[in-house]
C-alpha cells in the first residue's frame, strides 16, 4: 500500500486510534483472505483477492443450503451453471417458476406439504403420493421419474428432450435432472415440469375430466 496514498494514511491513522470503522473490516478481510495486514510494503493483488472472496462466498452458500432438508434436491442436482441456464434460458414465465420451484424444495409436492400432520413431524419417506397412491412418497424425484399416474406426460416430453432414452432410463435420477437442466434440454424439462404439474393437478383436485 502506498504510503502516500490517502487510504493508507486514513488506515494507519485509525490504527493509531484504536478505531473499530472500516479499518476492521480491511483487517476481517485480510485475514479471511490469509494476506499480510496493510503496510506501506505491501501491493495487493485485487483482482485475485476479489477472486478468493468470491469463492469463500459460495462455498459458504454451498455449506448452508447442504444443511437445509427442503434443499436436498438442489443441492444434489444443481451447481452455479444450472443456476444459469434456467435465468437465461428462453422460456415462459409458468414452466421457469415452476422448475425454480420445485428445485428450490417449494413446488407443493407430498414432500413439502405433507412435513407436518397433526402437529407432528413427518419423516421424509411417509410424506406419501395421493397421486398415485401407491404408498411411495412424493419426493421430486418421484414426481418428475416415477409416479404411474404422469407416464403419459412424462413419455412426451422424453421423446421432445432426451437424445437417447435408452441411456437416460438407467442412470441415477439426480444425473437424469442435470442432464436436464443442460442449456439445449431446459427448455424442454421446464415445459415437462409444468405438464406433470397439471396433470397432477388434474388427478388430484378433478379425476374424472
Ligand atoms: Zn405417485
Amino acid at each position: 500500500m502506498d504510503h502516500d496514498r490517502l487510504p493508507y494514511k486514513m488506515y494507519m491513522w485509525e490504527e493509531s486510534t484504536g478505531g473499530k470503522g472500516w479499518i476492521q473490516d480491511v483487517k476481517i478481510i485480510t485475514d479471511v483472505l490469509h494476506l499480510p495486514p496493510p503496510s506501506e510494503h505491501i501491493i495487493y493483488d485485487l483482482d485475485a483477492a476479489a477472486v478468493a472472496a468470491r469463492n469463500l462466498s459460495v462455498n459458504e452458500y454451498w455449506r448452508e443450503a447442504a444443511v437445509k432438508p427442503k434443499l436436498d434436491c438442489f443441492v444434489e442436482v444443481t451447481d452455479r451453471m444450472s443456476v444459469c441456464n434456467l435465468v437465461k434460458a428462453n422460456m415462459k414465465r409458468r414452466p421457469r417458476s415452476l422448475t425454480a420451484k420445485l428445485l428450490c424444495g417449494i413446488l407443493p409436492l407430498e414432500v413439502e406439504t405433507g412435513r407436518y400432520k397433526k402437529g407432528q413431524k413427518v419423516d421424509r419417506e411417509f410424506r406419501y403420493c395421493k397421486v398415485c397412491n401407491s404408498g411411495r412418497a412424493e419426493t421430486e424425484y418421484h414426481y418428475l421419474f416415477s409416479c404411474d399416474k404422469l407416464k403419459v406426460e412424462r413419455s412426451t416430453a422424453y421423446l421432445e428432450c432426451v437424445d437417447d432414452i435408452g441411456h437416460f432410463m438407467v442412470i441415477q435420477d439426480c444425473e437424469k435432472v442435470r442432464y436436464l437442466l443442460a442449456p439445449e434440454k431446459i427448455k424442454g424439462f421446464g415445459n415437462m415440469v409444468e405438464n406433470l404439474f397439471d396433470k397432477r393437478r388434474q388427478c388430484l383436485f378433478n379425476p374424472n375430466k
